[in-house]
């Protein structure tokens, strides 16, 4: 049996009911097949790949808090240090009731080659909890972030992990967690990056992921012959990757004529109002519905819909698991000619390879959005150096850092002889730096 095999098959009998995992190992393997197989004997020795699909440590914790009716709650919290060979770890903390292990693993494992293809020195890591600050007051979501960080800042650090926002994690939890690891710690260091301008937080980091989203699918469009300019896109999401995504693109010269929350979905053929959208999602926190109600040009929808809307683009911005093969199928009838994860993992596998089989072009996420993160490392150099960047010289860097991964990616499928499978370029370029360092370092 080949060694990628042996170890796919390792990964699901030592990590059992851990499908996410399982999906995102087999997809990052599956195409770094013919570079393992190249270097197979000395992989092996090493156990490289072993020491790859297993974190370096998993922290699982309870986080009690008390309620507003003074009920004690209690939820489950993890936080996987996956990968440190190129830096401290870093990655999102998610707070949703979908939360467990095998979630926090996936996203962890994906965070170690898109940290590494930003080109910038950090390791992979993920977080969160099962809490949802959904319908919780203020007072509620600040008990959940104080107990749990109360635990966390035992692990975590400017210089060994550095956590930040995901679903559920916006500004307000960020700011409640940084207070209570101050409070504990007694110092005043960038631990987490999405923090607000008043305390450290980068100028355009909020704006990043969505921002750069734009940006390497503007330059994947390009290098293939198409102009944003002009294109119709659909976008699942109306989160911050959506929102930012939505104005990114809008400012680009294309029009953007769906978005979508958890329980419905808006077309809005005049183009999304980004202003509007902001205040319903950012100020009132509300349902879609609201947004529909106040914009005459839009439709609101119950349930799924947004890839069966006629498109150039397709950019997937909610969460994992969320385009499947039948929507790929309509995208693809549809005449779509470009899909770029903003989510992780929001596209499965199959439906994934029939976009690619189509001649779809098909940016992945740990490629496509990999502006958020990159400009949290951003962040993190202003802390260090205690100066503050402008919003033009965030954004610029921010620009530069997502054309040099779109080329990356792209180069690294071309030399491998997969032109064109921005999938397999992603994690062959990600996966070598890795494994570079990880082998200079020696068996740890
Ligand atoms: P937010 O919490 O701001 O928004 C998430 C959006 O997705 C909301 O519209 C939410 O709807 C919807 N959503 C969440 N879960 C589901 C679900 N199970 N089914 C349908 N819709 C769902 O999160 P972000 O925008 O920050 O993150 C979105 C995705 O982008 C995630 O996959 C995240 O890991 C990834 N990402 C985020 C980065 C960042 O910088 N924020 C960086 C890189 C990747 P509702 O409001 O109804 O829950």
């Amino acid at each position: 049996m080949s060694y990628v095999d042996e170890v796919f098959d390792l990964v699901v009998e030592k990590n059992p009911a851990q499908p996410e995992f399982h999906q995102a190992v087999k997809e990052v393997l599956e195409s770094l097949r013919v570079v393992i197989e190249a270097n197979e004997e000395a992989y092996r020795r090493d156990a490289l790949l072993e020491r790859l699909v297993t974190p370096e440590r998993q922290l699982l914790f309870r986080v009690p808090w008390v309620d507003d009716k003074g009920q004690v709650q209690v939820n489950n919290a993890f936080r996987v240090q996956f990968n440190s060979a190129i830096g401290p770890y870093k990655g999102g903390l998610r707070l949703h009731p979908s939360v467990n292990l095998g979630i926090i693993k996936f996203l962890g494992f994906e965070q170690i080659f898109k940290n590494s293809l930003t080109g910038l020195p950090i390791g992979g890591g993920k977080g969160g909890s099962d809490f949802d600050p959904k319908g919780k007051s203020d007072r509620e979501v600040m008990a959940f972030c104080q107990s749990f960080m109360t635990e966390l800042s035992k692990y975590i650090g400017a210089d060994t992990d550095v956590p930040a926002g995901d679903i559920g994690t916006g500004a307000r939890e960020i700011g409640y967690m940084y207070g209570q690891y101050k409070r504990i710690k007694g110092v005043y260091e960038g631990v987490l990056t999405g923090k607000g301008l008043s305390y450290g937080g980068s100028l355009a980091r909020t704006e990043a992921t969505g921002y750069g989203l734009l940006y390497l699918t503007a330059e994947m469009l390009k290098c293939n012959g198409h102009d944003i300019n002009g294109k119709t896109v659909v976008i699942s999401g109306s989160g911050n990757v959506a929102i930012y995504a939505c104005q990114k693109a809008q400012q680009l010269g294309a029009k953007v004529v769906t978005v979508s929350d958890s329980t419905g979905w808006v077309y809005d053929p005049e183009g999304i109002d980004v202003a509007l959208l902001k205040e319903v999602k950012e100020v009132k926190r509300a349902r879609l519905t609201e947004y529909a109600a106040a914009r005459s040009s839009a439709e609101y929808h119950e349930g799924r819909g947004v890839w069966g809307i006629k498109c150039d683009v397709a950019l997937p911005c909610a969460t994992q698991n969320e385009l499947l093969l039948d929507d790929a199928k309509a995208l693809v009838a549809n005449g779509c000619i470009a899909v770029a994860e903003g989510a992780n993992m929001p596209t499965t596998m199959e439906a994934t390879e029939y976009l690619q089989a189509n001649g779809v072009l098909f940016a992945p996420g740990k490629a496509a959005n990999a502006g958020g993160v990159a400009t949290s490392a951003l962040e993190m150099s202003q802390n260090s150096e205690r100066l503050s960047w402008t919003f033009e010289e965030v954004d610029s860097k921010l620009q530069n850092i997502m054309v040099n991964i779109f080329h990356n990616l792209d180069n690294a499928a071309k030399k491998y002889g997969m032109e064109g499978n921005y999938v397999a370029g992603a994690n062959i370029a990600g996966f070598l730096k890795v494994a570079e360092a990880m082998t200079a370092q020696g068996i740890v």
